[in-house]
C-alpha cells in the first residue's frame, strides 16, 4: 500500500476527552473517529488491525471446535420475553420500535437468539456437542461510555454458545473455550489471567473473566505471582482430549485470582487473599478482554431447547457462553504496548509488517530503491505501507513511530547511493544498515 493512495488522517493533537493512552494514540494515528458518545467509525488503519485480531480470534475458535455463524444485530423483544430478560436487562438495552410498532432491540448479547436457532434444528444428543459463535456488533447503552473503544456503546464482540447433553459434557465445552482464550490473547501479544468472576445478567454459577494487567484498567484485580511464569498451551494441544483440557484449566485456576467484584462479595476470596504471603501477591488494575460463563439450563429450560438423550428421554441442554471484545482487545494491546512516540504493534496484529520510508521522493535513486523493495515485498505477500508522500523525513519518521509498524525500512539518498537502506525495529529501536538485497531477503 502506498501512503499517498491510503487514507491515514494523522492528528497532531489528542482529543481533549481522551483520558487513556490507547484512546489518544488510536485517534492520533487515524484509526478511529468518534461519531457520537461511545460510537466510532473505523478508519482504514484501525479496520485492518481489527480484522487481524478477528482473524486470530476466529482461528482459535475454529481450532477449539466452534462453528461460525452470523446472527443479526436487531432482535425481537418476543424472544427476550421467553427468557424473562426483556424486562430485567434495564437501561443498557437499546429498545427500538419498527413501523408496525413491533418491539425490537439492538442486541447486547445473543443467548436467546442462538437458543432459538438450536431448538429449531437440533433434536438428538447425537448432534452434540455443538458450539456456535459469531463476530458481530453489539450495542449496550453504557452509563459511562469512555476510554474510546475500550468502553464503547457500539462495540464488536465474538460470542460463542455451547450446547451439551449434561453438566459433565458442558464443563468439557467450557474447558475448551478456556484453553482457546489463553491461546487467543497470547497470540495477540498479551498475558491474560483468568479470574473467578461474577456472572451478572448472563446468569449461571461458573465463570471466568480474562484480565490483562494494565494501569488504566477499570477493575481492581488480585492474583498470585505464579501466573507470570505460566506457559500457554501450544497450537497442537488436543482439544478432543477432555482430560488434557481439564488439567490445563486446573493449572490455570489453582493460584488465587479474583476481581474486585468477587473480593467484595465473597468471604472465601478475602480469606484466600489474606492467606497469601506478601511476596506472592499481585494487586493491580486490569482490563476485562474476555468472559466465559457456564449457565446450564437457564435459557434452554424456559425456551424449550431439549434433545433426546441415549435414554430416549428429553433433556434440556446444558449451555455456556463465551465472549471476547475484539474492539476492546485492540485498545488493550495498545495500552500494553506503546512508548512516548506511539503504538508498538506485536507482529501478529500489526496492520502492516513493514513501513517503507522514502526519505526523498523525486530523487531517482531513492525512488528506484523503494520501487524495487515494494515489488519484492508485494511478491512475497508481505503487508507494507510505503510512505511515498512529499513530506520532510522528520514527519515521516514521526508518522512511522506513531502508527507503530514492527519494522521500518528507510531509504535515504546517502545510504541508497551506496546500495544500502536502513532497517529499524520499532520495539527495540535497533537500527541496521543492509544492502537493498539483504533488506529484501530479511522480509521476503
Ligand atoms: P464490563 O465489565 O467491562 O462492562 P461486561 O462484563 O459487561 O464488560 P460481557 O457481557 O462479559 O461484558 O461481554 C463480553 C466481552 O465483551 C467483555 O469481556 C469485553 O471484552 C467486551 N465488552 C463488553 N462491554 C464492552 C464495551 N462497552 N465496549 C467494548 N467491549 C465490551
Ligand atoms: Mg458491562
Ligand atoms: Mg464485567
Ligand atoms: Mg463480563
Amino acid at each position: 500500500m502506498r501512503l499517498s493512495k491510503f487514507f491515514l488522517p494523522i492528528l497532531k493533537e489528542s482529543p481533549r476527552e481522551a483520558e487513556i493512552v490507547s484512546h489518544r494514540l488510536m485517534t492520533r494515528a487515524g484509526m478511529i473517529k468518534q461519531q457520537s458518545a461511545g460510537i466510532y467509525s473505523w478508519l482504514p488503519l484501525g479496520k485492518i488491525a481489527l480484522d487481524k485480531i478477528c482473524d486470530i480470534v476466529r482461528e482459535e475458535q475454529n481450532r477449539a471446535g466452534a462453528v461460525e455463524i452470523l446472527m443479526p444485530t436487531i432482535q425481537s423483544a418476543e424472544l427476550w420475553r421467553e427468557s424473562g430478560r426483556y424486562d430485567d436487562y434495564g437501561k443498557e438495552m437499546l429498545r427500538i420500535e419498527d413501523r408496525m410498532e413491533r418491539e425490537m432491540l439492538f442486541g447486547p448479547t445473543n443467548e436467546e437468539m442462538v437458543t432459538d436457532i438450536f431448538r429449531s434444528y437440533v433434536k438428538s444428543y447425537k448432534d452434540l456437542p455443538l458450539n456456535l459463535y459469531h463476530i458481530q456488533w453489539k450495542f449496550r447503552d453504557e452509563r459511562r461510555p469512555r476510554f474510546g473503544v475500550m468502553r464503547g456503546r457500539e462495540f464488536l464482540m465474538k460470542d460463542a454458545y455451547s450446547f451439551d447433553l449434561d453438566y459433565e459434557a458442558s464443563k468439557a465445552a467450557y474447558n475448551r473455550m478456556f484453553v482457546s482464550y489463553l491461546r487467543t490473547f497470547d497470540r495477540c501479544g498479551l498475558k491474560s489471567i483468568p479470574m473467578r468472576a461474577d456472572t451478572g445478567p448472563i446468569g449461571g454459577n461458573l465463570s471466568h473473566e480474562f484480565i490483562i494487567l494494565a494501569e488504566t484498567g477499570e477493575s481492581e484485580v488480585f492474583c498470585h505471582r505464579d501466573f507470570e511464569r505460566f506457559d500457554v498451551p501450544p497450537a497442537d494441544v488436543d482439544y478432543q482430549d477432555d482430560a488434557v483440557m481439564a488439567s490445563i484449566v486446573e493449572k490455570w485456576t489453582t493460584p488465587f485470582a479474583a476481581t474486585d467484584e468477587i473480593m467484595e462479595k465473597e468471604e472465601w476470596a478475602q480469606d484466600a487473599w489474606k492467606a497469601l504471603g506478601d511476596d506472592t501477591k499481585v494487586s493491580a488494575r486490569g482490563i476485562e478482554v474476555g468472559h466465559i460463563f457456564h449457565f446450564g439450563t437457564k435459557y434452554s429450560e424456559p425456551m424449550g431447547a431439549a434433545v433426546q438423550g441415549p435414554d430416549g428421554k428429553q433433556h434440556f441442554v446444558s449451555m455456556g457462553s463465551y465472549g471476547i471484545g475484539p474492539s476492546r482487545l485492540l485498545a488493550a494491546i495498545i495500552e500494553a504496548s506503546h512508548d512516548e512516540a506511539g503504538i508498538i504493534w506485536p507482529e501478529s496484529v500489526a496492520p502492516f509488517q513493514v513501513g517503507l520510508i522514502n526519505m526523498k521522493p523525486g530523487d531517482a535513486a531513492c525512488d528506484a530503491a523503494c520501487e524495487k523493495i515494494e515489488t519484492a515485498l508485494s511478491n512475497a505477500g508481505i503487508d507494507f505501507l510505503h510512505d511515498d508522500r512529499d513530506e520532510r523525513a522528520g514527519v515521516k519518521f514521526a508518522t512511522a513511530d506513531l502508527i507503530g509498524l514492527p519494522w521500518q525500512v528507510i531509504a535515504g539518498p546517502r545510504a541508497v547511493a551506496e546500495g544500502n537502506v536502513e532497517i529499524k525495529n520499532r520495539k527495540t529501536g535497533e537500527r541496521e544498515t543492509l544492502t537493498i538485497e539483504a533488506a529484501i531477503n530479511r522480509f521476503a
